[in-house]
């Protein structure tokens, strides 16, 4: 199911890129970032903005904003205004923490001590509340609700140790991951520097990539490219449509320069000592691209683990198993194939519903569901339907989906969720239901398939959850002593659980 639908959204999503070789460059660096950013809409639709410079002073930085959709909000006229520029930094948003207005777009821009830096992030703070009265105790006046123009001031901020001639960005930066444990992605742009950070719990993903010529994109020796630039995203989804490879992961804590010759580790900022990563499981089961590659792994080949892991957990006699389109698709294949039972599509999905401002009339909202969705009745009727969601949250758009099935001719309807129900709210960055409006809370859930008009409804376990995604993690770790070691620089691993079981990665404080 849709996320817009389950009351479940995405908060950011970040995107840099920076030219290699000769400056001025020929490489078009805000359109690279504009087609970066479309890559990344799903992870925010309210506004968006870029900001670039051409490195040579931070006086020079760029700037471009809007509210709406990435190709709204830049267009041929509005990305005039972002030329001539070598590198730059770009954002697309939801607002949890801050309303949604113009002034809370990112990237933020603020003049330091040594020049002005760009800032764009990608989670929530779990202690904002504490950091905002200290920096106003500090006398830094803070024009926005937003957690990201916290960041931005905090690393304005000069450290104790800073020389005020000398910017030290690392001590900056660390002092930032010092006074806050989670959550958050961050690109900030500086000169002709963009750093990519990770806060130590790896709670929000960021991975970079390789900007290569096109002819060689899909060349076998295409490891011995040029770099025409690299570019830095919150999913790797984004890559291919750029013409850049995909060439690693920032890993939980650490700090990368990325510049015109080179990226480089500045540091690994340790989390305490046994705490485990927590990047947000989530990503996997609903808010990335199924393209896109986490931990080493494709988000659409965990999403299919899942699938047969819940056929594990909870079999069903059925004569086929299908699912709502389309997020669940890689789940109710794996569910399918573990089953031996085939995949049918009795849906077919009208996707400009729900994109239109016209109100509907009350003719218009009795069809409900009707009006998203096609019935390919044919395949269906009188058979015994799985039909495979990615989760139930509120309960109230998987209903209508059942009872339209069974008046189109399905003998029996069964629900087979694959993620465990959700119980708890998020403070790291994605926008949840109240613990009230969960069903998972509610007294219809202990008959939850009476209730949803199901024949049975079983959720995938947490534990099933944990194993599907760390699986192969797990796996390519004992094989491949170059990748321990470099993931031994990160720590043990993990993964947030925190909305349905209820244990934070770390204590919370308001
Ligand atoms: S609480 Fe849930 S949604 Fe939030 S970061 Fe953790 S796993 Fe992700």
């Amino acid at each position: 199911m849709e996320l817009e639908e389950l009351g479940i959204r995405e908060e950011c999503g970040v995107f840099g890129c920076i030219a290699s070789g000769v400056w001025p460059t020929e490489l078009d660096v805000p359109h690279v970032i504009t087609l970066g950013l479309v890559g990344l809409q799903h992870r925010g639709q309210e506004s968006a903005g870029i900001v670039t410079s051409d490195g040579e002073s931070s006086q020079a930085f760029k700037v471009h904003k809007g509210m709406g959709l990435i190709n709204h909000v830049f267009n041929a006229d509005s990305l005039k205004k972002l030329y001539v520029s070598n590198l730059g930094i770009g954002h697309t948003r939801y607002s949890t923490s801050g309303i949604s207005e113009l002034q809370n777009c990112q990237p933020f821009v603020v003049e330091t001590l040594h020049g002005k830096i760009a800032v764009a992030h990608n989670g929530e703070l779990t202690n904002a509340v504490r950091l905002r009265r200290k920096l106003m105790r500090h006398g830094v006046g803070l024009s926005t609700s937003s957690d990201s123009e916290l960041i931005t001031q905090l690393l304005a901020f000069t450290p104790p140790l800073e020389n005020d001639d000398t910017a030290d960005w690392v001590a900056r930066i660390k002092n930032l991951m010092n006074e806050t444990p989670t959550s958050y992605s961050l690109l900030i742009m500086h000169k002709d520097i963009i750093y990519a950070v990770r806060d130590p719990y790896g709670n929000r993903p960021l991975c970079i990539g390789r900007l290569i010529p096109v002819g060689d994109m899909n060349g076998k020796g295409k490891d011995n490219s040029e770099t025409e630039g690299w570019v830095v995203s919150s999913e790797s989804c984004s890559f291919l449509s750029i013409g850049a490879e995909y060439y690693r992961e920032v890993l939980p804590g650490e700090i990368v320069k990325i510049s015109r010759y080179e990226v480089q580790t500045l540091d690994v900022v340790p989390r305490p000592e046994g705490d485990p990563s927590a990047f947000c499981i989530f990503e996997y089961v609903y808010f990335a691209r199924p393209d896109s590659i986490f931990e080493g792994q494709m988000v659409y080949s965990v999403r299919r683990r899942c699938g047969q892991q819940l056929a594990i957990e909870a079999p069903v006699e059925a004569d086929l198993v299908s699912t709502v389109p389309e997020s669940a698709t890689p789940a109710a294949l794996g569910y399918a194939q573990k089953c031996g039972l085939p995949y049918v599509e009795v849906l077919c999905k009208n996707r400009y519903v729900g994109r239109t401002f016209i109100q509907p009339n009350m003719r218009l909202r009795q069809l409900g569901v009707a009006k998203k969705f096609g019935v390919l009745s044919d395949n269906f009727k009188g058979k015994r339907v799985v039909i495979i969601d990615d989760s139930i949250v509120r309960g109230n758009t998987i209903s209508p989906i059942i009872k339209l099935l069974r008046e189109s001719g399905a003998k029996e309807v069964h629900i087979r969720v694959a993620s465990p129900p959700i119980r708890f709210p998020c403070y790291m960055g994605i926008n949840i239901p109240t613990k009230e409006e969960l069903i998972a809370n509610r007294p219809e859930f202990h008959d939850l398939a009476n209730y949803i008009g199901a024949d049975s409804v079983v959720y995938l376990s947490v534990e099933g959850l944990v194993s599907s995604v760390q699986e192969s993690i797990k796996a390519r770790q004992e094989s491949e002593n170059s990748l321990k070691t470099q993931k031994s620089r990160a720590g043990k691993i993990g993964h947030c659980t925190a909305c349905l079981t209820g244990e934070y990665p770390v204590e919370l404080e308001w």
